[in-house]
């Protein structure tokens, strides 16, 4: 309902308040009265494709047939959805589209959740006048890598095309032909390669699409489900899990008004093939020589014990912890920082933002990020690539609400075709070019930005309307400095909040939960929350440790004697893989918590397997700092135990109890010791009212006085490198899904076109990209939305190690391209 004054309509005769503007389905909808339909769907622009939703509508002028689906509610409005015009347009509707459709329900997916199968059933004519043979297609067609069609099967609902076109911005599924013959499909060569084809499988109202990961896998009679929320990135989208003879075989999208509206990414939607994965951990092992041998869980927890307890507690870092539940977080923190003693811990891998910045700054929900004619700064990655689920939302806003997008990255990114203004700043020099937007004080390009595009977003930022920073890293090839500068610039424009692009899965919880150096659960530094915590952990680090770049320096070095890694795989995740390689190796032992055999891993001397996502209960945080509950599904796999309880037996055995057996009862502790969590508990969070989550209350840690970053000059060496993420990658969730690991583009090198002709190379051509820190030799790839002076290189591939090309310890990587 909008504030607007509600108009009164009659339903069946009932009266009912509808908001001004909005269609008829909806206002009976919500009134609770069910209109049947097919092509209409709540987060789309009605069509009146299908004619299913007719009723009888009186204006004044008598009641007359009108798809309640396109008309808007008036005032005096009189509706009759069971008249017996409604019921004959009904069946008459539903003998039509049956006319041609095959009714294969025996072996058709839908069949059990079929909305053609449950309205025929209500609404039908009982049977067919029809008696001629039916139209015929080839059957099914693979329109995508995931998502399979049976045409014959459709019934030209218009919801697979709408979302392509109107949501997903990718309109590459159409209809074709015309009156009988009229189909859905593709072009030929133009498969539907979209990073969302999974959301038409879920709104296809038959079972014309298919999910190959899913087909023939259940009947949806056997499939048990719980209600959870996808930690695949930090967007937080909620799903359901449904699960068969515990094992997880989908996840379906729930339309969560604060946050995905019902959509998923494919890797959201069929990652969840990972859970399933034979190449699981599920028994502790530990190294003999190169190899790592199976061990029991007692002798690996008490030498894992023994090597935490017997180092000084600064020559100990955590590294990792991401992927976990908050109360795992928890758990780990306590053992790190209230047990062990040190705070050298780090969820973030030197691809994130200072946490004093992230939680010290104004933060802004999704809602508020899109509000109506507001103002969206992306100083961040591409939201399309590592937050796809918000990338929805925002592309929605800037086309359908009125949002302007400022674009200040140092490349395009998936909403370029959405922004007002593109300023794609140098990297190294975005810091200047937010200040000159945030003060107005302009003259002359900086940053490689013309003036006319900095006056043009200063008139954005300085229009009434509220301003969000969307904030996060959009390259690992330079340091998270400049991107705190223009942060800080940003952050004088008046009433402006940030909502974070921190990408991993719970990384907002684990900063809430105190997985960085200085900070303590429930958004408190070390000072803030002593005299809370000291008192039931024992003891708080007095200075702050080590952040994970400083970690695995240490370990390099030769200073560390225990080096933890959380789910954590430096040797592939971290930016500098020179660094990594060298802390893995100089760290005398390493202790691996993880779901697979990773290349840290397997060089671990201890690794312990962990239960992951569906196969625990708790809780996440996603970037708004919206805390949801995560349900277990599942079992883990062999042995294989929950994270929280690894943290808790290993705090056993260093003689300290947390008193806690159950992830229930450290949520309790955090509710019981963090005033931003207070009004968080679990019963509250659990009550059905509360499902979307609730937002963390403010913290006390305040954005520290961070040194102003230098402007770095070029090195001559002929092209600033941007590191760039892609949705898919080598991470374990694409890698071990079957269905998603062939889907890694690969590394490539990218320019601009007018680059390559300078430099004589055609678009596929090996080159050599030297930088002062290495060289690879990748294919050149001539890409539009790279500026010219930039090469962008994506990171995680699988093929290379672009950190190979990086040194953390210099604050940009120029590079040179050379033939050969
Ligand atoms: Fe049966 Fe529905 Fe499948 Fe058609 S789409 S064959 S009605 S289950
Ligand atoms: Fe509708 Fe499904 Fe046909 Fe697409 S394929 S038009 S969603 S019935």
């Amino acid at each position: 309902m909008t504030d607007e004054t509600p108009v009164t309509i009659t339903v069946d005769g009932r009266e009912v308040e509808a908001c001004p503007g909005e269609m008829l389905i909806t206002a009976a909808q919500r009134a609770g009265t069910d209109i049947p339909h097919f092509c209409h769907h709540d987060r789309m622009q009605p069509v009146g494709m299908c004619r299913m939703c007719l009723v009888d509508v009186d204006t004044g002028r008598g009641p007359m047939l009108q798809p309640s689906c396109m008309v808007p509610v008036g005032d005096g409005m009189i509706v009759d959805t069971k008249s017996d015009r409604t019921q004959r347009a009904q069946e008459g509707i539903l003998e039509l589209l049956l006319a041609n459709h095959p009714l294969d329900c025996p072996v058709c997916d839908k069949g059990g959740e079929c909305p053609l199968q449950d309205q025929t059933m209500a609404y039908g004519p009982g049977e067919s006048r029809f008696v001629e043979e039916k139209r015929h297609y080839e059957k099914p067609i693979a329109i995508s890598d995931n998502v399979y069609l049976d045409r014959e099967r459709c019934i030209l609902c218009d919801r697979c095309t709408r979302f392509a076109d109107e949501v997903a911005g990718d309109p590459l599924i159409h209809f074709i032909e015309r009156g009988n013959q009229t189909q859905v499909n593709t072009f030929p060569n133009e498969p539907f390669s979209s990073y969302f084809s999974g959301n038409t499988v879920q709104a296809c109202p038959v079972g014309a699409l298919t999910a190959k990961p899913f087909r023939f896998k259940a009947r949806p009679w056997d499939l048990e489900a719980v209600e959870s929320t996808s930690t695949t990135d930090s967007v937080g989208s909620r799903i359901v899990i449904q699960s068969s003879r515990d094992q997880v075989l989908r996840y379906l999208g729930v339309d969560s008004d604060p946050v995905n509206w019902g959509w998923l990414s494919d890797k959201e939607r069929f990652s969840f093939e990972y859970m399933n994965s034979d190449e699981r951990l599920t028994v502790p092992m530990v190294a003999d020589g190169d190899d790592l041998v199976e061990t029991t869980w007692s002798a690996a927890l008490t030498a894992a014990a023994e090597a935490l307890g017997g180092a000084e507690p600064g020559a100990v870092g955590f590294v990792g912890g991401a992927r976990f539940t908050n109360e795992a977080q928890y758990a780990w923190t306590r053992l790190a920082k209230g047990v062990i003693g040190t705070d050298n811990l780090d969820a973030q891998l030197a691809d994130g933002l200072p946490a004093e910045l992230v939680l010290g700054l104004p933060r802004a929900t999704i809602d508020q990020a899109c509000e109506k004619n507001g103002t969206i700064i992306l100083l961040g990655p591409d939201p399309k690539e590592e937050l796809a689920a918000l990338f929805l939302r925002l592309r929605h806003a800037a086309v359908f609400d009125g949002a302007k997008l400022i674009e200040l990255t140092p490349q395009g990114t998936g909403l370029s075709g959405q922004a007002q203004v593109r300023l794609h700043a140098r990297p190294g020099e975005q810091g200047v070019v937010a200040r000159a937007i945030a003060t107005g004080e302009i003259s002359g390009e900086v940053g490689g930005v013309a003036e006319d595009d900095l006056r043009a977003a200063h008139a954005l930022v300085a229009a009434d309307g509220p301003v969000t920073v969307v904030l996060g890293r959009a390259s690992l090839a330079d340091d998270a400095s400049f991107t705190v500068d223009a942060a800080q610039a940003l952050a004088s424009i008046d009433g402006v909040r940030f909502l974070s692009a921190l990408r991993r899965g719970n990384v907002h919880g684990a900063l809430d939960m105190g997985m960085a150096p200085g900070l303590l659960p429930g958004r408190q530094d070390l000072v803030s929350g002593r005299s809370s915590f000291q008192a039931g952990w024992g003891q708080t680090p007095a200075m702050p440790g080590l952040d994970s770049t400083g970690i695995l320096d240490a370990a390099a070095d030769g200073r560390l004697d225990v080096l933890v890694l959380l789910g954590a795989d430096p040797l592939v995740d971290f930016p500098d893989t020179d660094l990594a390689e060298r802390a893995v190796t100089g760290a005398r032992t390493v202790i691996a918590v993880d779901l697979f055999h990773t290349a840290s891993v397997d060089r671990a001397d201890l690794v312990l397997p962990a239960a992951g996502f569906a196969e625990t209960d708790g809780t996440t945080t996603n970037l708004e700092g919206r805390v949801t509950v995560l349900r277990q599904k599942v079992n883990p796999p062999g042995t294989a135990r929950a994270d929280w309880m690894i943290a808790a037996e290993l705090a056993r055995r260093l003689g300290s109890d947390f008193d806690a057996n159950s992830p229930t009862e450290l949520w309790a502790q955090v509710v019981a010791q963090s005033a931003a969590h207070a009004d968080l508990d679990l019963d509250t969070l659990s009550a059905p009212g509360n499902r979307d989550g609730l937002v963390v209350g403010a913290g006390s840690v305040a954005v520290p006085a961070f040194p102003e970053a230098e402007v770095p000059a070029h090195d001559g060496y002929g092209f600033r490198l941007v590191v760039d993420r892609k949705l898919y990658d080598a991470g374990s969730q694409v890698r071990f899904s079957p269905s998603l690991a062939g889907l890694a583009p690969g590394t490539t090198v990218r320019v601009a076109s007018v680059e390559a002709d300078k430099l004589g190379i055609d678009d596929g051509t090996t080159v050599s990209v030297v930088s002062p820190a290495g060289t690879l030799r990748l294919p050149l790839e001539r890409d539009p939305s790279v500026p010219a002076g930039i090469a962008a290189v994506a990171f995680a591939q699988g093929d290379h190690h672009v950190g190979e090309l990086i040194d953390h310890s210099s604050p940009v990587t120029d590079i040179r391209i050379e033939k050969g």
